[in-house]
């Protein structure tokens, strides 16, 4: 029986399958890393896909444990790339548990960004690499960090990039210092917003609720975070500038982007993408986690990386856009630590869970947490008078989605904080769930 990647055929240019194999034949033969991965090949005249689907997953615990040189590509010297400064170490933010030391190449990532921008022609409209662009984000992924966030425009300018926030903690903006970033948007006037969309729909809900004017800039990309619907709602009362999803990690540079009819295409010039279904009673098999396989980093060789997040694929591989060519996706579901359980035992995830809670009219932020089997609190933020409306809607709404034996909890508070890294959680279980437990054995598919 032929070998099926996806659940679905999914259309690949010739030089694709080419360049897959000869990244996996040079990592085999010559980067330390995959040494123990020979073992798992299992002829080198078998389909290419096959071999990838045979090979282990490399985790983030592998990147840390033969950090710096395991993942290099034969020939290249860290000392030189590193005095040449072609490359330099990066650290991703986040619990030690979440962050990865990274080997950077500029060039790579830039050109992987530039290769996606030709996936959503509003983005292509303003791909030049020479405009003007803010970032709303937390500095702890980007940008500049001060303590009091007095750090002044010019101190938060780099070329043609502005970084409109300096304080690791948004529960901190003041209402002047939110009117700072809007006059320095009105002022600097970005042809492209970047933004953490928890930050932008913060930064939204006060302009619309002091009845703020604010520059429009041609596109706004989301990125750093998944976008709740509820984060939509909040950017689309203040901006009816195009609001694009960008998709990608530190380790694996630009991975997906969502076109202008709302899907999300595969940078099939930058990485190749493998998957790897949830078994069909967590949802499966078009939702699934992504394996990212780099191309074109001349540095280093990253196979099968377990980015960390589930997709889901379009069942169709159409798209009114007319792109042919790589994966199409009809939604990122979220990180896979951010899956809940419904009382049966059965996965949910962050989109999921998220187009329910977006639903409720009237929020302004939630946080839900499962805390046991069947208990699930919903902290939301709201006025005090529409409190009680909206925990009457939620009750039905979550006993819908989780079960109807389950014990739902809702409770108003002031604000939800942003984890460690500076992003967002806003759905979460507190119970063990063993990832890989969830997973159909892609052996089987064999
Ligand atoms: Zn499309």
């Amino acid at each position: 029986m032929k070998f099926r990647p996806y659940p679905v055929s999914v259309a690949f240019p010739e030089s694709y399958y080419t360049e897959s194999q000869i990244l996996l034949e040079t990592a085999l033969a010559s980067v330390p890393g995959y040494s123990t991965w020979r073992k798992d090949d299992p002829d080198p005249m078998q389909n290419i896909d096959l071999r990838f689907a045979a090979m282990p997953i490399l985790t983030k615990e592998d990147l840390r444990t033969h950090f710096p040189e395991g993942f290099l590509y034969p020939g290249r010297n860290l000392v030189v790339g590193l005095a040449t400064k072609d490359i330099e170490y990066v650290k991703t933010s986040g619990t030690s548990g979440e962050q990865v030391t990274n080997i950077w190449h500029q060039k790579w990532w830039n050109n992987s960004e530039v290769a996606s921008w030709k996936l959503n022609s509003n983005a292509n409209a303003v791909a030049s690499g020479t405009l003007r662009e803010a970032i709303l984000s937390s500095p702890l992924s980007v940008g500049f960090k001060s303590d009091r966030g007095d750090l002044s425009m010019e101190k938060r300018l780099l070329d043609r990039f502005l970084f409109l926030n300096d304080l690791a903690d948004p529960l901190a903006w003041t209402d002047s210092y939110m009117d700072r970033m809007i006059g320095e948007i009105n002022t600097f006037k970005p042809v492209r917003l970047e933004a953490n969309p928890s930050l932008l729909s913060k930064f939204c809900r006060y302009i619309a609720h002091n009845h703020r004017s604010i520059y429009q800039p041609s596109l706004i990309l989301i990125t750093y975070e998944l976008m709740s619907r509820l984060h939509l709602k909040h950017i689309r009362s203040v901006f009816n500038s195009p609001v694009v999803s960008s998709y990608g990690s530190t380790e694996t540079g630009y991975v997906f982007m969502e076109c202008e009819a709302g899907k999300f295409h595969q940078n099939i010039d930058f990485c190749r993408v493998d998957f790897q279904p949830l078994k069909k009673e967590h949802g499966g098999p078009f939702i699934g986690r992504i394996l990212v396989t780099v191309f074109q980093n001349p540095w280093t060789a990253i196979i099968r990386f377990n980015i960390g997040d589930l997709v889901r694929i379009s069942e169709s591989q159409s798209c009114s856009c007319g792109r042919k060519h790589g994966l199409i996706l009809s939604s990122i579901e979220g990180r896979t630590i951010n899956l809940t359980l419904t009382t049966a035992g059965f996965a949910i995830t962050q989109h999921m869970a998220d187009e329910v809670i977006s639903g409720i009219d009237d929020l302004e932020e939630y946080k839900l947490v499962q805390t046991g089997k069947k208990t699930y609190d919903l902290f939301v933020v709201c006025k005090d008078s529409l409190f009680h409306n909206i925990a009457r809607h939620a009750h039905p709404i979550l006993k819908e989605l989780y079960g109807r034996d389950a014990t739902i909890t809702v409770k108003q508070i002031d604000a939800v904080a942003p984890e460690v890294s500076g992003k967002y959680r806003i759905i979460s279980s507190d119970l063990e769930i063993d990832e890989e437990t969830l997973f159909e054995n892609i052996n089987s598919q064999k």
